[in-house]
């Protein structure tokens, strides 16, 4: 259909700094629709239910599941999560930029379901800047920490089947790139 929005897929390791640069991006998109996961994981500090996430149950998840209602679903670090199926398709009909923050596994799900999807991968400048950012974000338990650590390096064996890799090493910059590629595709 020739007036539908585009889908984009945004992935990259937990900590990159991919929700900042994503929501400079949004302040240029009017019509934009950021695609809310369902998770079982617990909310962080200062995360809202409804907002950030779905913060679900893992009963409520296996229902969803059950039901048909995700796109696509995965599980990170111990935890599930899904993006619901409905508002992408009702979002991107009405011409709105449709956006998914999700990890590479769902990625690559979605990429099988929506061939026009972008997909563009957030890289950290390196992976010990990572591993500060995670730290300095204080919200993780050292375990957690380091398997997010370990996700991150496999999730770099992926990058090369996203249309584009942006490194954030200025976040200004990588929303800039973010909103070129929009215009381009
Ligand atoms: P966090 O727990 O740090 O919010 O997210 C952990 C990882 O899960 C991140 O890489 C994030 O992009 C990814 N994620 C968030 N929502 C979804 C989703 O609906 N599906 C998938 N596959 N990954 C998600």
């Amino acid at each position: 259909m020739k007036n539908k929005g585009k889908i984009l897929i945004v992935s990259g390791p937990s900590g990159c700094g991919k929700s900042t640069v994503l929501s400079k991006v949004f302040e240029e998109i009017p019509r934009h629709f950021f695609s809310i996961s369902a998770t079982t994981r617990s909310p962080r500090p200062g995360e809202k239910d409804g907002v950030d996430y779905y913060f679900i149950s893992r009963e409520e998840f296996e229902k969803m599941m059950e039901n048909g209602e995700f796109l696509e679903h995965a599980e990170f670090v111990g935890n599930c999560y899904g993006t619901p199926i409905k508002p992408i398709y009702e979002y991107a009909d009405k011409g709105y930029t449709v956006i998914l923050d999700i990890e590479t596994k769902g990625f690559m799900q979605v990429k099988k379901k929506i061939p026009e999807a972008v997909s563009i991968f957030i890289a950290p400048p390196s992976l010990e800047e990572l591993e500060k950012r995670l730290r300095g974000r204080g919200t993780e338990p050292e375990e957690k920490i380091k398997k997010r650590l370990e996700e991150a390096l496999n999730e770099k064996q992926l990058i090369n089947l996203y249309d584009y890799v942006i490194v954030n090493d200025d976040v200004d910059n990588a929303a800039k790139m973010i909103l070129n590629i929009l215009d381009k595709d």
